[in-house]
């Protein structure tokens, strides 16, 4: 009985999409490919190629990249251990056992427990006994991940549970109990795949194609870009989602030793310059509203330039410690930058008055920053200078920036972009420049939704009422042309009444009934009816792509 219950339940079970995530669906989609389309078209414009990346990637991946200590990867990445069940399967089970084991004590629960500890014990010890012979072995032969942390906990397994079993009958229930645990602890942090991740952002991934691919060979800057969906357990609001969707471009180039390091700046500033006028040239293209474009310089991460700043922040942080809320306070230690993002409006007049990295920039940055602006104004792109705008990581230099929309609320974010001459290296690559942005696309859509810039309701160019089997081909032959031609047909799979198809027809905002009755079928007249305005007049099958085009027109005019 009860299990026929389960199954009724399991049956009625409904599903939903997990919580931060969403079925995109037409006719919002019709407006999502368009603003993918765009990119792709202005971004091809720019000599901009488009990278498809894989979606996950190894964990030390973005571990590396982005920071260990940033709220992405300590919280926020979907990560999972990744390994061959099939060939694991007695070492899992084993490991399931171990830690699912716990203890029905039969003994008092006080002093030694003498001979009726084994009793006690077996089970755990033998599932033990179990994970560290096939831990060994799958280590041996590579099937489990050949890290030092393995090697290390499957000898500590391998010691504790002779020592565990050699002086079990001396010991009380909660001496036995704490090295349980304690053995269990380890058997929990072995490792028995790579951790892989989803990834929560590209730029790494971008980074990662460019060394595995030896991008430097070819003409620099290598410049690509992506779209597709990243993945964050962030908290879910209006414009923050678990699986959102970016589109990004960056553009990498091989520093070559020896060259002219004023010319290279003005090289630099030139290329951060067009990559800014890019993602504005697109913007305006979208039509997106309320565009602003905040840019600032962040130095470069030495004494004389950044480092000094930062010491020179907190040091001002330091006296004002009191008066900050309890994150900022965290972040005076862990990364003072941090502090600058602070939306909280008690700490706003505090903020403002700290000491600010403009002034303290060394003269090739300062360098820099004045050619970006310069030739930012080159292009007539607009923007607006933001002390406040920082990252918090070593290889981010000079410039960043960041866009914001209208219709957004307080997540009105809809870019973020920077110089990050550091990165390839730390992932292993040559020395290489980089510049590059993220767009949210999500929040793209959001802002033109909200300016009424969505499309139209997806409809049906034309609705074909066809009547009478006789009419059953020509209509398909019908339907079949107009395709060809590139209308949107509707051929309902079996005939309807002339009042439902039309009403049919209706529903599906169509233009046009093109009505196929035995008698238009048997004259060669068929009956075309403009549905805005019902409309009828007659057309010859040879003439219908022409007659329907022309109407076409007539209405875009
Ligand atoms: P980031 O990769 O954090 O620099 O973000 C770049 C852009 O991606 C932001 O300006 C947002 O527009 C967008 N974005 C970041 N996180 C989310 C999210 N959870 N949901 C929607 N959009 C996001």
């Amino acid at each position: 009985m009860a299990g026929a219950s389960q199954e009724h339940m399991a049956e009625k079970r409904k599903f939903q999409a997990i919580k931060g995530t969403r079925d995109l669906l037409p006719p919002e989609t019709e407006l999502w490919n368009h603003v993918e389309q765009t990119a792709r078209e202005v971004f091809g414009t720019f000599g901009f190629g488009e990278i498809r990346l894989p979606i996950f990637e190894p964990t030390e991946l973005f571990a590396r990249s982005i920071g260990t200590d940033t709220d992405v990867v300590a919280k926020e990445m979907y990560s999972f251990e990744d390994y061959d069940t099939s060939e694991l399967l007695e070492l899992l089970e084993s490991r399931k056992a171990a830690l699912a084991w716990v203890d029905s004590p039969v003994s008092p629960p006080y002093g030694p427990l003498g001979a009726g500890a084994q009793a006690i014990f077996q089970p755990f010890s033998t599932a033990i006994g179990n994970v560290v012979r096939l831990g060994l072995d799958a280590f041996q032969k590579g099937r489990i991940p050949r890290t030092p942390d393995n090697e290390r906990l499957l000898t500590g397994l391998k010691d504790g549970i002779g020592t565990f079993v050699g002086s079990i009958n001396s010991r009380s229930l909660s001496e036995n109990r704490q090295a349980v645990n304690s053995l269990k602890g380890l058997v929990s942090q072995l490792r028995f795949g790579d951790s892989l991740c989803l990834r929560p952002e590209a730029t790494a991934s971008v980074c990662r194609a460019y060394i595995e691919h030896g991008m430097l060979g070819l003409a620099q800057p290598v410049k690509l870009y992506y779209t597709g969906p990243m993945f964050r357990r962030e908290r879910p609001q209006k414009g923050r989602y678990r699986q959102f969707y970016q589109i990004g471009a960056e553009a990498l180039e091989a520093i070559t030793p020896n060259t002219d390091a004023t010319k290279s700046l003005g090289k630099d500033a030139a290329v951060d310059a067009e990559v800014i006028e890019m993602v504005m040239t697109y913007f305006a293209r979208l039509g997106l509203e309320g565009v602003q474009l905040d840019i600032n310089s962040i130095g470069h991460s030495a004494p004389e330039c950044r480092r000094g700043y930062v010491e020179k922040l907190k040091a001002a942080l330091e006296k004002v410690k009191g008066q900050l809320g309890a994150d900022s306070q965290r972040r005076i230690e862990t990364n003072p930058l941090r502090v600058l993002d602070s939306k909280l409006e008690s700490e706003q007049a505090i903020i403002e008055k700290l000491p600010r990295i403009g002034d303290h920039l060394c003269a090739d940055c300062a360098k820099h920053y004045a050619e970006v602006k310069r030739q930012l104004e080159l292009r007539g792109v607009a923007y607006k200078e933001n002390w406040r705008l920082v990252r918090g990581l070593d290889y981010y230099m000079r410039t960043t920036f960041e866009i914001t929309a209208r219709g957004l609320g307080s997540q009105n974010a809809v870019c973020g972009g920077g110089r990050y001459d550091g990165l390839v290296e730390l992932l292993g690559g040559p020395p290489t420049k980089g510049i590059g942005f993220a767009i949210g696309e999500d929040r793209v859509i959001l802002s033109l939704l909200e300016a009424g810039k969505g499309s139209a309701a997806q409809g049906r160019d034309v609705y074909i009422a066809w009547m009478g089997e006789k009419a059953r081909a020509t209509a398909i032959r019908a339907a079949r042309d107009l395709r060809q031609a590139g209308f949107r047909v509707e051929l309902p799979p079996v005939e309807q009444k002339f009042g439902k198809a039309l009403g049919q027809a209706d529903k599906l905002g169509a233009r046009y009934a093109l009505i196929l009755g035995e008698d238009e079928v048997a004259s060669g007249e068929w009956t075309v009816k403009t549905l805005a305005d019902g409309t009828q007049r007659k057309v010859r099958e040879q003439g219908l792509v022409e007659s329907l085009r022309a109407g076409s027109k007539r209405q875009e005019v």
